[in-house]
């Protein structure tokens, strides 16, 4: 894609707008000034566990519970997800917790088996999936966009711009890091420049743009430091067990610790909070 093509008349990145967007996904609020934390597993696994894992992380601290049904995964032969039964779990686990629930959609014609479910998320790979956007705008659920890991912030707001141009003005920005060399990078510079560059709020994904578990912690207290409007961070019980992504999920007693030091840190009121 062209860099420079015109895009300064983009919704997303209109300045004069003298407040900040707020994304409401059930009761909770991205960009409200609050730091917004999103947790849950990667995959869903089994309703047991969802159930045992939703009400620890809402004891916590987090405000949006997530949960992977359909898993794009590199290989065809890797766990691809649980579908609709796994979301259905997932709407349970909210019911149950009271906790808005968000779940990656990978394609349009999967849409009506997110019917009970809080926020969409559009995946990293999924970024440039226009006719996905296109129909995630015509929802007026609230979108949460993840930028592919070679995006510019340009192309990324570009393709914020396909959801709200189709009438939904509910999108939340993650900043899901890219890898250099071989290890991830969580690219704090971008999330800076995006807050510059938009009205829409814009958090961080300290799990994935990781190199392993031990190290989401620090990435998550960065992010939070860097002025990001919330995380989404993935927890396992097991993480050793996991069906997904287990080498960069962490366990509950480390999310709840994490969710404490995240609440002192804003407590010091010295995070930036443009
Ligand atoms: C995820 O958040 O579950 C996920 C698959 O992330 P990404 O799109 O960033 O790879
Ligand atoms: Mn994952």
């Amino acid at each position: 894609m062209r860099d420079n093509v015109d895009i300064c008349d983009f919704a997303v990145r209109r300045t004069g707008r003298d407040q900040r967007a707020v994304v409401r996904a059930g009761g909770a609020a991205v960009g409200s000034g609050d730091f917004a934390v999103i947790a849950g597993p990667c995959a869903i696994e089994t309703r047991q566990s969802l159930f045992a894992l939703a009400e620890s992380v809402r004891r916590s601290g987090a405000a949006i519970l997530r949960g992977g049904a359909y898993k794009p995964r590199t290989s065809p032969y890797d766990f691809q997800g649980l579908g609709p039964e796994g979301l259905g779990m997932l709407a349970d686990a909210g019911r149950r917790t009271g906790l808005p629930t968000l779940s990656e959609i990978v394609s349009e014609s999967d849409l009506e088996y997110f019917e009970n479910i809080d926020m969409l998320q559009i995946g990293a790979r999924n970024m440039r999936n226009y006719s996905l956007l296109k129909a995630a705008g015509r929802t007026k659920k609230p979108i949460l966009l993840k930028r592919a890991p070679d995006a510019s912030p340009t192309e990324f707001l570009a393709s914020a711009e396909y959801i709200l141009k189709e009438g939904n003005p509910n999108v939340a920005l993650c900043e899901r890091g890219s890898t250099l060399c071989g290890h991830g990078v969580l690219d704090l510079n971008a999330l800076r420049l995006l807050k510059k560059m938009t009205y829409l709020p814009v958090i961080a994904d300290p799990t994935h743009s990781s190199n392993g578990s031990e190290f989401v912690r620090a990435l998550a207290l960065a992010a939070c430091a860097a002025g990001a409007d919330g995380i989404m961070v993935e927890v396992h019980a097991s993480p050793k067990d996991a069906l997904c992504d287990g080498d960069v999920a962490i366990e509950p007693d480390e999310f709840d610790r994490l969710c404490r030091d995240l609440r002192r840190l804003r407590g010091l009121r010295i995070c930036p909070t443009d």
